[in-house]
């Protein structure tokens, strides 16, 4: 059985067409190749949208996000390489990373530091906003809880409880920093 296609007018056989049981050949009108153009068309034309409702819906949906981490845990390379891929593009970024990693590797092996003190010290509030931070709320929740550095390790701010202030990880981001 062949059908010509709506969209590219090519004759092909009706295995290439998908199926729409409500047409009356039983067969979508665009070819499969046809629909994989205009999807990846949609895609592009709406891509900040699409990205944004992703987003959205990883925030909001917990099993969107316990299936990523799902392939996060299956796939540690892939994580690995989307990283990697992450830094080459924005070398900038990475060198700044670079720097914290260090510092803040430099700085845990000063000493022990009680978070739990610090978020006391604080009355659970972002020292940025003054909101509360609720610990119950889990990364990466834009209201959930992070320490931050109130003069960036990277600057050469220390690890101690002195520089220690709970934020909320968007107010922290915001401030940039680390
Ligand atoms: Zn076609
Ligand atoms: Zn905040």
């Amino acid at each position: 059985m062949q059908k010509t296609c709506t969209k590219c007018k090519l004759l092909k056989s009706t295995s290439d067409f998908n199926v729409k049981k409500s047409a009356y050949d039983g067969l979508k009108p665009w070819c499969r190749s046809c629909q994989k153009v205009d999807a990846k068309r949609y895609r592009d034309l709406n891509k900040e949208k699409l990205n944004r409702e992703s987003r959205e819906r990883y925030y909001t949906d917990p099993n969107v996000k316990a299936s990523k981490r799902k392939w996060e845990k299956a796939n540690p390379d892939k994580v690995y390489a989307g990283t990697k891929r992450f830094r080459a593009r924005h070398p900038d970024k990475a060198a700044g990373w670079n720097a914290v990693r260090r510092a803040r590797k430099a700085a845990t092996t000063v000493g022990y530091v009680n978070y739990q003190e610090i978020y006391e010290y604080y009355n659970y509030e972002c020292y940025l906003c003054n909101e509360a931070i609720d610990l119950t709320v889990t990364w990466p929740h834009p209201k959930s809880k992070s320490m931050d550095h109130i003069i960036p390790l990277a600057k050469g701010g220390p690890h101690t409880r002195d520089n220690l202030a709970p934020a909320h990880a968007q107010c922290n981001m915001l401030k940039g920093g680390d």
